[in-house]
This record gives structure tokens, sequence and C-alpha cells, in this order.
């Protein structure tokens, strides 16, 4: 069986329904008219006698995901990727990954690895019936390069040598239009001389461009005869040194495109006004036996914007080459590895993404929806636990007394309140326990139900100090507390109130007013702790020119530590939990060691910031 022959299957998991958009009219509109029904596809990409010579394609559609190889993938990206390839998915095709390696000089492999790796990380694939469609431009070289002749051939293009200056000064503007190269006459023979002599490595970077023959006076300034190769002697990381001319973005990726039979070019609205030459250029090509028709169509949407975060790529890489994060995974970077190593899952991103739809304008959403669509993923899927961020020492000073020396008190609680067939977790409660800092007041604000030590009343007496429960565990009364030299709390002290645990029948025999999370001293693992904020303290911190580097939020990163339930000592990297009112948290993905263990939190459980 040929491999374009298979059934091609589906290339992400199944979603629920998504809202339609403009792109999904676009499409049931071709699938209805029958537009690209029936095309030949070679099984591979290729020139119109590759495809001419193939089997009617078992994709209804083909879209791509075009990334250039600069730089690591961030949330924008998401939103592209999932749109791609959850329309191919949502419409029995298939979605492309494609390396627009088209510029030599910023492009490494590391960046083409860790491309693939998001993307599969984000739960998409471009393998379909047995065939992978990942595809990189540098592979069309040869025939970018054929097709330039072709164009100088037929008149449709000419070697300009002028200046870049006067190119400049010749593009004219928006009100004035631009003015003819000297050049521009050349005949086809002269222009494929000197487009040779570009190739051989003759002409030096920039003493010469090839241009399309259109029109100089367009009011489209993209139509005023746009460069379609330019000279650079420069390694490219996958060519080598076999090239010395480069074909420039608005030549190659249409040509990319129509290679690889793609039938809905999707795209991002800055490329709009270059829509009248990717038709130009694929039709001529076409007109020329180059390319097959049916041709593909570019349709652009509005990039995806979070506040808070800053989506382009050189200005994360400033981030990291000056050493503002750790990293291109830094948890608090948008780039899809910080946010896999903050603990977001695929599934909250790729919710994030679909939510938004496709739209004609760029959006900023509000980075508050990631938050939400993660505790919606995590809410019903995460194990809880406790632990203690702030820790400070309850000693349980009738211990002995009521247990007996070296006793331990085993207790439990279900993994999720919702979920019984997840079991229970097991931990103890001994003499000494961590509590949260914040969980004791020295003289209690109005309204708070937590320990507080005996108060001395107007009329001289002492009333007792507060009980609470130490949940899942028993009820204590505070008795007393101690101060460190520096004047904060080192010490609480309180009672054990016997048969009051939790799940006895003498459970509620003691109403209390306040439940605190702990863990005992000698059964909790200690962690270690990172809590995030928002990297930036504005909500578009690269707006209307700003450096954002003057609203790096200086307070972004926090490490305590603490201690987490002792079963969680041993979690394995990349674990999920909701640590019980601290919100939801996960075992880094690089640090994060067994009887070592390190967690980020993700979110907190409600929305915090401001
Ligand atoms: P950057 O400006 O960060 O370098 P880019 O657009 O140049 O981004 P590419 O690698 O060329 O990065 O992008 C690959 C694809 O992702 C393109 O189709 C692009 O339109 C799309 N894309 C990039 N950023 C966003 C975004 N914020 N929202 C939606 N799509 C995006
Ligand atoms: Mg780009």
């Amino acid at each position: 069986m040929s491999k374009a022959s298979a059934a091609p299957k589906a290339s992400g998991p199944a979603e629920p329904v998504k809202p339609s958009n403009f792109l999904r009219g676009i499409i049931e509109r071709d699938l209805d008219a029958g537009t690209y029904a029936g095309r030949p596809f070679g099984g591979s990409p290729g020139d119109a006698a590759h495809h001419a010579a193939g089997q009617p394609d078992p994709a209804r559609i083909r879209t791509r995901f075009p990334p250039e190889p600069n730089g690591y993938l961030h949330v924008g990206h998401a939103k592209s990727i999932c749109l791609n390839f959850g329309l191919a998915r949502d419409y029995g095709g298939v979605c492309h990954l494609r390396f627009d390696d088209t510029n030599p000089e910023k492009e490494e492999q590391e960046y083409v690895d860790a491309i693939e790796e998001a993307v599969h990380w984000l739960g998409f694939d471009w393998e379909s019936g047995g065939t992978s469609h990942l595809y990189q431009a540098s592979d069309y070289f040869d025939f970018m390069y054929r097709a330039a002749e072709a164009l100088v051939q037929a008149g449709l293009a000419y070697v300009d040598e002028q200046s870049a200056e006067e190119m400049r000064a010749n593009r004219g503007d928006f009100t004035t239009p631009g003015t003819d190269s000297r050049f521009r006459n050349r005949t086809p023979a002269e222009n494929l001389a000197r487009l040779r002599d570009m190739r051989d490595g003759k002409l030096a970077d920039g003493a010469a461009v090839l241009r399309a023959k259109i029109d100089m006076a367009s009011p489209n300034i993209n139509l005023r005869d746009p460069a379609l190769y330019r000279i650079k002697h420069a390694t490219h990381h996958h060519t080598g040194d076999r090239w010395c001319i480069y074909p420039m973005y608005t030549y190659a990726h249409p040509i990319e495109d129509a290679l690889e039979r793609i039938t809905h070019s999707i795209c991002t609205l800055e490329f709009e006004d270059q829509r009248p030459f990717y038709d130009w250029l694929l039709e001529h090509l076409a007109s020329l036996g180059l390319l097959a028709h049916p041709l593909p169509k570019q349709y652009e949407f509005g990039r995806l914007n979070l506040t808070g975060v800053i989506t382009s790529k050189r200005k994360l890489k400033a981030l990291v080459d000056e050493g503002h994060v750790s990293g291109w995974d830094d948890p608090r970077m948008p780039t899809l590895f910080g946010m896999r190593r903050r603990g977001y899952t695929p599934e909250s991103i790729r919710a994030m993404a679909d939510g938004t739809g496709a739209s004609k304008t760029n959006i900023w959403l509000d980075y508050a929806v990631l938050d939400i669509a993660l505790r919606e993923d995590l809410e019903g899927r995460a194990p809880r636990a406790m632990a203690v961020l702030d820790p400070v020492k309850l000693v349980l000073e009738n211990w002995e007394e009521v247990f007996g020396a070296g006793h331990r008190e085993p207790c439990a609680a279900p993994a999720h309140p919702q979920r019984p067939e997840l079991g229970l977790r097991h931990f103890k409660l001994g003499p000494e326990v961590w509590i949260e800092r914040e969980d004791f007041e020295h003289v209690p604000p109005k309204g708070f139900f937590r320990l507080y030590p005996p108060q001395p009343q107007a009329d001289g007496s002492v009333a007792p100090g507060n009980k609470v429960r130490l949940k899942y565990g028993m009820v204590v009364e505070c008795i007393g507390f101690e101060q460190g030299a520096d004047g904060r709390v080192a010490t609480v002290r309180a009672r054990v109130v016997p048969d009051t645990k939790s799940g006895t029948p003498g459970a509620d025999a003691v109403k209390v007013k306040g439940t605190i999370t702990w863990l005992a001293v000698d059964d909790a693992a200690a962690a270690e702790v990172r809590l995030f904020e928002r990297l930036f303290t504005e909500d578009q911190p690269d707006a209307e020119g700003r450096d954002f580097r003057s609203v790096l939020n200086p307070h972004s990163r926090r490490v305590v530590q603490a201690f987490v339930e002792p079963s969680l000592g041993s979690a394995a990297a990349e674990h999920r939990v909701q640590f019980e009112r601290h919100g939801y948290f996960v075992a880094d993905r690089i640090d994060h060691r067994s009887q070592a263990p390190v967690f980020n939190r993700i979110t907190t459980l409600k929305d915090s910031w401001k």
C-alpha cells in the first residue's frame, strides 16, 4: 500500500466541540464546494509533476505549523499549534510541522529539537497514516532556486544591483510611488547570468538581490518588486556551505506551502499585506508548470498575547542572555518549556488557546484565564496533600501523658475528596507538629478562629487559649508560646484534647471554629518550595516601546523551606498535587529528587493578583 493512501488519523487528542470561528467557516465552505477534493498528493512534498503522479490525497485539508528554529516556542505559538493541528484533526486533515529555516544566521539544531519536543508535549503529532510530515524549508532550496531561474526566464524577476540606500529611496512610501531601478530592464539572459553569478559566490553580500518584477507604483508596498533572494555567505545549520544565496521569507513561504500541498495556510495578521504577493507568486509558478493546482490560500488571524508576559522570541532571549531568568525553561517564562516546568498541563494550555477561537484582531487575554483553565483541569484529578510553607513548631505538652512515650497516632485522609477510588493518604500525628506561622496570633484580631494563647480580660481574669482542629487529626488547645531573639514566634504550646480524633465517635463532642493544616515534625518530608509571581509588574510589559527591563517584578521568585506529607518525599518529577489551601504544585522537572523534593507553585487556589 502506498504511504499516501493510508487513512489519516487524528493528529491530536480528542477535544470537546469547539465554538465556530471564521477559519472553520472557510474550511467548511471549501469542503462543501469540494475545492480540494480528489487532488493528487505525491506522498511527500514536491513540484507539480511529483504530485500529478501521486494518489488522491487522503487528507481532506492540509495545514502547517511553520516555526523558525531561532528560539523556544512560547504561549503565542501554542495558539498557532492548537489552531493548525486542531483544525486538521477536526476536519479529517493533516497538519505538517515545518521548520522555516531559510535564514542561516540565527537558527540552531538545539531549537529544532526543543520545538519538536514542545509540540509533542502539547499533545500533537505530525505523523499521519504512517507518514511523518516533518519538513524543513531548507530541503526546498533546490526547487526555490529552480523557480527563481524560471521567473527570470519568464521576465518576471531581475537582478538588482542598486545600493541598499538607493533601493530604499526608490521604494517610495505610502504616499509616493516608487521609482524603477536602472537594472529593471535587463534582458532575461543578462539576469540569468547575474543570478548564476550570485549563486556561484561571485558577488559579495549585499551586492545584488533578485527581485520580482511587478509594479513599483503599486499602492501595496509589498508589491513594489519585492526581494526574492539575497546574498549571504553564511553556513546554514542544515545545508552547510552549499548556498551563499538565501530566499527571502516572502518568497520561500508560499512555495513551501505549495510544495507540501497545504490547503489552508494560516498565519498572523501582520502578513495580510503579503497575501497579494503570495497569490501572485504561486499563480505564476503554476502557469510556468512548476506548481500544482489547486494552490494553497493564506488566511490571517489575530495574535494571542497574554497579560503580564512578553511573546517575542528576541525579547525572551534577552531575558535569558541577561540573566533575568535562569533559562528558557525558567518557570516564570511564557515559553512552553517554562510553562511545563512551572506545572501547567498541556490540557490547560489547549483549553486556554481553544477558548480564544480565531479572530481578525490581535487579542490580549488576561493571564488569569490560563490559571482558571489549570484549576479546572487539576481540580478533578490532582491528589490532595498538606504542606506547611511557613513553618512554626507547635508542641503538644500533654502528648506523653495522654498516649504514652513514643506513641504516634496514624491519620488518614482521602487522596481526593470527590474520588474515593483514589484511596487514602497516610501520615502520623506526634508530640511536635509544624503549623503555618499565620495560624497563630499572639493577640487575635477580631474574627480570628485559629490558635491564640490565653488572653487576660479587662476584669483581671484570663480567658483560655483557643481550640482548633488539626485537620484529619485531633483538637488542640493553645496554652502559650515563646519568642526567639528576633522577636518572632519560635514555638507555640498546646495540649491535645483526648478522644477528639477525626472520624471517631467523640470527634464532634468538642466544637471548634477553626481547622488548620499541619505535619508532624518526625513524619513530614522537608521540601524546597518555589513560589512565583508574575515576571513583570505591568500587563503589557513591552507596550509602546517601553523597555520591559524597567518593569521586571523583583519579587517574582521566592524560595521557602517547607514541609510536605511524607509520601511526597518520594514523588516522581512532574507529579502534580493540590496542597490544601495553598494551591496547585508540581515536582520540579529538573531539580526535584526523591528524598530531596522540590515543588513549584503553579497557581494559587484563587486568583490573588492585585
Ligand atoms: P517571534 O516574533 O516571537 O519570533 P514569530 O511569529 O516570528 O514569533 P515564528 O517561529 O515565525 O515566530 O512563528 C511560527 C508560527 O507561530 C507563525 O505562523 C506565527 O504566526 C505563529 N505565532 C507566533 N506568535 C504568535 C502569537 N502570539 N499568536 C498566534 N500565533 C503566533
Ligand atoms: Mg518569525
